[in-house]
């Protein structure tokens, strides 16, 4: 893993889920000289329409803001391991038969490693939550070799220390272990029977409202096992593939996805219309034609061996299975299939 601290400016840009922001001039009253009313502001704020004066909006902008902080990032030294077939990174690679490769789990994943950081960093330094920020850096990375990073930085302007101190040698270690020791609690008792995600108990808190739906402890803990180098090929695969795939396959008029509880001894995989198989897979797991992981090569070779005939599988993270059914439902009914 790689580890990057100090002073340094944070850039935050809102470009409103690119859509943009469009700002029109309002009128100038008595009291001020006027100003711009962003358009969608004013179907929230309908008052604000009757001041605006002219509607022919201006170039759609993104909005910025830069902090003079510390900061903390941690990251691997690759984006991808080609060694254990995983990849790291939010480069969108298609799988090796088209099936386009959806980025929400490992995106999730590195939130979840941003906030587990946070709290692990606010245990050992005794530190409110709402004093270190936590995010992911290199999000909008394309390329297949991008790195992509969890950070932490200080929420006071300049910067407390808190976020450079994070990265002393025996300080990172005790970070390491508090993140462990955290993740143990979270795995304890009824905790871990009941928390799927994540609750106020583990990851949510009010300052990171806007990312709960996608944390998720456990993606947490396999993302900083592999980044530690303790996650081999075994470690890393789908949680509860039989009970997702099922639930997902009960969807379909009986005929048009079949549950098989384990595909020549690869585990389970859903026959879908008779043309294709959907088996589960993690989040950090690749499938594509330059690598993947060995878990996907056997399931490949299962149904390449298995009698029906069907030898084409596609691949669906266990975190879309759960959090977004429809969303794999879409996904392969658009599929045509591989491409000869
Ligand atoms: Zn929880």
């Amino acid at each position: 893993m790689v580890v990057h601290a100090g002073k340094g400016r944070r850039y935050a840009v809102n470009d409103n889920g690119g859509r943009l922001f469009h700002f029109s001039p309002a009128k100038a009253t008595s009291n001020w000289s006027g100003a711009l009313v962003e358009a969608e502001a004013a179907v929230y704020a309908p008052w604000l329409v009757g001041t605006i004066e002219d509607a022919s909006s201006t170039p759609g902008t993104a909005i910025g803001a830069v902090q003079h902080t510390d900061l903390f990032l941690l990251g691997p030294a690759s984006g991808e391991s080609m060694e254990h077939g995983l990849r790291l990174n939010l480069a969108s690679v298609a799988q090796a038969t088209g099936f386009p490769d959806d980025r929400s789990g490992r995106r999730a994943g590195w939130y979840s490693l941003a906030a587990l950081l946070r709290v692990s960093a606010g245990d050992i330094l005794q530190v409110q939550p709402n004093e270190i920020a936590s995010g992911i850096h290199g999000a909008g990375s394309a390329s297949s070799r991008a790195r992509t990073f969890a950070f932490l930085s200080d929420t006071l302007d300049n910067g407390a220390g808190y976020c450079t101190h994070l990265a002393e040698p025996e300080v990172f270690n005790d970070l390491l272990a508090a993140a462990n020791r955290m993740v143990e609690k979270f795995r304890d008792g009824s905790h871990g029977r009941d928390c799927r995600g994540s609750c106020y108990e583990c990851l949510r808190d009010y300052t990171n409202m806007a990312y709960h739906s996608l944390l998720d402890w456990r993606l947490a803990d396999d993302l900083l096992a592999i980044l530690s180098g303790e996650a081999t090929g075994t470690r890393i695969e789908p949680r509860q593939p039989s009970r997702l795939l099922q639930n997902w396959a009960a969807d379909f008029p009986e005929g048009d996805a079949e549950f098989v509880s384990n595909l020549g001894g690869a585990g389970p995989a859903v026959l879908f219309e008779q043309r294709m198989w959907v088996a589960a897979k993690s989040p950090f797991e690749a499938a594509d034609d330059q690598f993947e992981s060995p878990r996907i090569s056997a399931v490949r070779r299962a149904a390449a061996a298995d009698s029906r005939g069907i030898p084409e599988v596609v691949f669906a993270d266990d975190f879309l299975l759960d959090k977004a059914p429809a969303r794999i439902v879409s996904m392969v009914t658009d599929f045509e299939g591989i491409d000869e």
